[in-house]
């Protein structure tokens, strides 16, 4: 018999993120996690911390960190809001811009979480088909009540010029366009600059990624103070604490070491277009990623049977169970190391599978 309060709960489709495997030795190529360690900065912050001081509540306005991230990007602190992640900086992006009865929109193949959110928050949406894998500008010119893209896409990998952004940050001057730049880092263009021009682009990027730092969870939104006063309003009436101090203190820490970053980003590059040659010659196809994944198809191998059997191995890749994605892999760069034990094994597999 149904409970009369179990009618009042809030249906919701939650997003799935990628397995974090108990075996610290396992392969993991799936949440797109950097192989190579944050800047010795992070540790020295970390020797530093007394631990005291954890009695106290961390600065609810997370100054320090706002101000170190603005002025490795020569901004003004009122253009930076840093929260827990990217995800909860757009989460709250989507509470505090996608407030119209016009559908928000973005592409039909882009990151999973914001049609959770959407629907979570009850905003009406429209996704966007990609064609051929890319971003075509002209599909947002029309009514709508905001527009999200990731840039490089994911999981494509493929990146949208910075002319087409900036095409479609343009023409849609009465909503507000979050541009999601998780992986810009891996070669990328930022739009960032174009923040000055248009006062209605929201720029949003993570320490999770290039920087090493998804365990300790900050991401941050740069853009006009007008729109980053009003996320701080928002955020300001769901939580006043959501960064903790580690995270503010270490962040703070490596927020202007580009020079340290620089080296681990190249390594990641120089493996990544290692392995598209290698993935290619093994048959797989795919767009042409500017991020630290390449999500590739065989023709003739099943995806899932691919991802199970490396499972099997203990090297993880992210699979997505859905029409359109259900023949791909994700495949994060690793090491030179992980990825030649990963090649290994697709190739053993598919030997065995009599598929090469
Ligand atoms: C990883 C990712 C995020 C979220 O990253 P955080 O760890 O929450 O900062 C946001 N957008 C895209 C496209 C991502 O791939």
């Amino acid at each position: 018999m149904e409970r009369e309060w179990e009618k009042y709960i809030r249906e919701v489709d939650p997003y799935v993120p990628g397995e974090q495997p108990k075996n610290p030795n396992a392969i993991k190529l799936n949440t797109n996690e950097n192989p190579y360690p944050p800047s010795p900065k992070a540790l020295e912050a970390l020797k530093k911390m007394d631990y005291t001081e954890f009695r106290r509540y961390p600065d609810p306005e997370a100054e320090a960190l706002e101000s170190a991230i603005a002025r490795n990007y020569g901004l003004e602190r009122e253009n930076v809001f840093a929260g827990v992640g990217s995800d909860d900086v757009l989460a709250l992006s989507f509470l505090t811009f996608f407030n119209s009865d016009k559908p928000v929109l973005f592409p039909d193949i882009t990151y999973s979480f914001y049609s959770v959110w959407a629907r979570l928050f009850r905003i009406s949406y429209e996704t966007v088909p990609l064609v051929n894998f890319e971003i075509r500008p002209e599909d947002y010119r029309r009514e709508n009540g905001g527009i999200v893209i990731a840039n490089p896409n994911a999981p494509t990998g493929v990146e949208l010029p910075l002319d087409a952004v900036e095409d479609i940050i343009k023409n849609n001057q009465k909503s507000v366009v979050i541009v999601d730049e998780a992986y810009v880092d891996f070669g990328g263009v930022s739009a960032l600059p174009l923040t000055k021009k248009y006062k209605n682009l929201l720029v949003v990027q993570t320490f999770s990624k290039s920087r090493a730092f998804a365990g300790l969870r900050i991401g941050y939104a740069m853009g006009d103070k007008d729109l980053i006063a009003a996320i701080k309003r928002v955020k300001n009436s769901f939580n006043s604490y959501p960064l903790n101090t580690p995270s503010i203190v270490l962040g703070t820490a490596i927020a202007e070491d580009r020079e340290y970053y620089a080296g681990s980003i190249r390594k990641v590059i120089a493996t990544r277009e290692r392995m598209k040659k290698e993935l290619r010659a093994l048959g797989f196809e795919f767009g042409d990623s500017m991020t630290n994944f390449i999500f590739a198809k065989r023709p003739g191998t099943s995806a899932e049977d691919l991802m199970n059997a490396l499972k099997k191995k203990d090297i993880y890749v992210r699979y997505f169970k859905t029409p359109l994605l259900k023949d791909y892999l994700r495949i994060t760069i690793g090491t030179d190391q992980e990825m030649d034990a990963f090649l290994a094994a697709v190739k053993e597999y598919l030997k065995e599978q009599g598929e090469l």
